[in-house]
């Protein structure tokens, strides 16, 4: 039985693990489907304080992994498939087998919004994506769309403009809801044109993306927009799946912490995007999971008191 087991590797994750681990409490993370969770993905990160040149979300995750390992924490490759938090100890079961822990920190991030509109499942892979620095380079010379207003949609577009001819921004209001440092840099950039008051009602093609119907939300119009890709960021939700019923959620499924990221369950902590729908950086995940681990580890300490 470990003292801690951390679901999920995300920024959060890593963090927790790091502050049990090298206060000498025995720590395994169960990395989950996702090797570093969403920003693994991201292709530059420019706002984690102390590293102010390039940084990219891989290197990012390989540097979190060396950390936590260097204070002896393991790291499980392995999906969970059910928790049982009727101790402690508590019980986290993963296709491998089951594991024990006296603590179990749930940092198990969020998943991309859909839009849930015909053609979407079924194109994607084949020009619908949730995630530009995956897909982006295989639509080199080509045209693509990209779904929503916020900082995902805005940064996702410029990163896709090194690559796509032009990219085209369709936002259901007429303002973004991206931050003014991001929203100049789109202006500026000749690739990017937006289609404003706009939503799409279907993605359609002959076996991969080649056009959407699109409505206009002011007058109602229909329409129609060429493009051979489909990004869509319009938003996340908590993958809280796994801890249905077993720790308090909100009415969106988001996990329920106090100050200490305590979840409803004694020996349940949280951290990250899993309990937090407003910050998401990875600075605040790992603000969040730096809390959890010291929590922890003051928790653990009072046991053996
Ligand atoms: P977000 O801020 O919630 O923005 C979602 C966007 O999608 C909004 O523009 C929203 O429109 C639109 N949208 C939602 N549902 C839609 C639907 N069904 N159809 C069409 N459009 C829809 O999500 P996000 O951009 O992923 O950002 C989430 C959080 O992460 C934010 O706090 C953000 O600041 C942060 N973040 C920060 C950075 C950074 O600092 N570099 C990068 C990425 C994310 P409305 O505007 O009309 O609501």
């Amino acid at each position: 039985m470990k003292d801690v087991i951390v679901i999920g590797s995300g920024p959060a994750g890593f963090a927790s693990a790091l502050y049990t681990a090298r206060a000498g409490r025995s720590t395994a993370v169960l990395t989950g489907p996702q090797l570093g969770g969403q920003v693994s993905m991201t292709w530059e990160i420019d706002n984690y304080p102390g590293f102010p040149d390039d940084l990219t979300g891989a290197e990012l995750t390989d540097n979190f992994m060396r950390h936590v390992e260097k204070f002896g924490a393991e790291l499980i490759y392995d999906d969970v498939t059910e928790v049982d938090f009727s101790g402690p100890p508590h019980k986290v079961t993963t296709f491998g087998g089951e594991h024990e822990a006296r603590v179990v920190v749930v940092a198990v991030g969020a998943s991309p919004n859909k839009l849930l509109v015909p053609g979407e499942d079924d194109m994607v892979g084949r020009g619908v994506s949730y995630c530009a620095t995956c897909d982006g380079a295989f639509f080199r010379g080509q045209d693509v769309l990209v779904v929503g207003g916020g900082d995902s949609a805005i940064e996702e577009a410029l990163f896709l403009t090194r690559f796509a001819d032009s990219v085209r921004v369709v936002h259901r209001r007429d303002e973004l809801r991206a931050g003014a440092s991001l929203q100049r840099r789109a202006m500026a950039n000749d690739k990017i044109d937006f289609e404003w008051n706009t939503v799409i009602e279907e993605i359609a093609g002959d076996g991969k993306v080649e056009y959407v119907k699109t409505r206009r939300t002011d007058t109602g119009e229909e329409g129609r927009l060429d493009a051979s890709g489909v990004f869509i960021f319009i938003g996340h939700y908590p993958n809280s799946k796994i801890v249905e019923g077993q720790v308090d959620t909100d009415d969106h499924g988001y996990v329920i912490v106090d100050d200490r990221m305590r979840a409803s369950v004694e020996g349940v902590y949280a951290a990250g995007e899993i309990m937090d729908p407003v910050w998401r950086q990875v600075s605040t995940s790992v603000g969040q999971g730096a809390a959890a681990g010291m929590a922890i580890d003051r928790y653990l300490s009072s046991l053996e008191d």
